[in-house]
């Protein structure tokens, strides 16, 4: 880019903040799974990014899934209905399934998507969410991974879009853009 995005504001998890601590949560995952391999479940698409990067610091044998929901530009935020709009490939019985999660804003999509998985009789259902916004939960979501807090302002960057882009920023930023939604 030869300008600054006007768009852009503040930094909010940095490049080598975000790396080092997805490391840190690639270790925690190897040490509680030293016995099993877990199937990764990204949810589409702005998980893609940080599940390639978390993936790369699991020290196991793991195996990857995608999924696709329905996020804002529908009724979600306040209704708290999903739409599925890619589903697994695999089928989850038995399998130790890791979610792994972008961005927790109401904590909506991943109660239903909690709700929607447990139903497939995993072994076990774990979440792993890069970033949630502090304060805006309104059930227990139960985050066993979690990367960072961060204020609760919207955001962009690896992974996560406006209108698909800034999706390949390498940190977070604070989007000071018009209408995000
Ligand atoms: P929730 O259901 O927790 O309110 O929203 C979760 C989904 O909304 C995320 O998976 C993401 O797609 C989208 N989202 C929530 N907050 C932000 C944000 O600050 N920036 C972007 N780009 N998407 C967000």
């Amino acid at each position: 880019m030869d300008r600054p995005d006007p768009n852009l504001g503040k930094i909010v998890v940095a490049e080598d903040v975000l790396q080092e601590r997805i490391r840190e949560l690639g270790k925690e995952i190897t040490a509680d799974y030293s016995e099993r391999a877990p199937l990764l479940v990204g949810v589409l698409k702005g998980a893609f990014m940080f599940m390639s990067d978390l993936s790369r610091a699991i020290e196991r044998p793991v195996e990857f899934d995608f999924m696709a929901v329905s996020s804002y530009g529908s009724a979600t935020r306040t209704s708290g209905v999903v739409r599925i709009l890619k589903d697994l490939d695999l089928d989850l019985t038995e399998r130790d399934v890791i979610v792994v999660e972008d961005i927790v804003d109401s904590g909506l999509t991943l109660a239903y998507l909690r709700r929607n998985l447990a139903a497939r009789n995993p072994r076990s259902l774990e979440v792993c969410a890069l970033l949630v916004k502090d304060g805006l939960q309104t059930t227990d979501l139960d985050l066993r991974y979690v990367g960072f807090t961060i204020p609760p302002e919207f955001v962009v960057g690896y992974g996560l879009d406006v209108a698909e882009r800034y999706r390949n920023l390498p940190a977070v930023y604070e989007y000071t853009g018009s209408s995000p939604q």
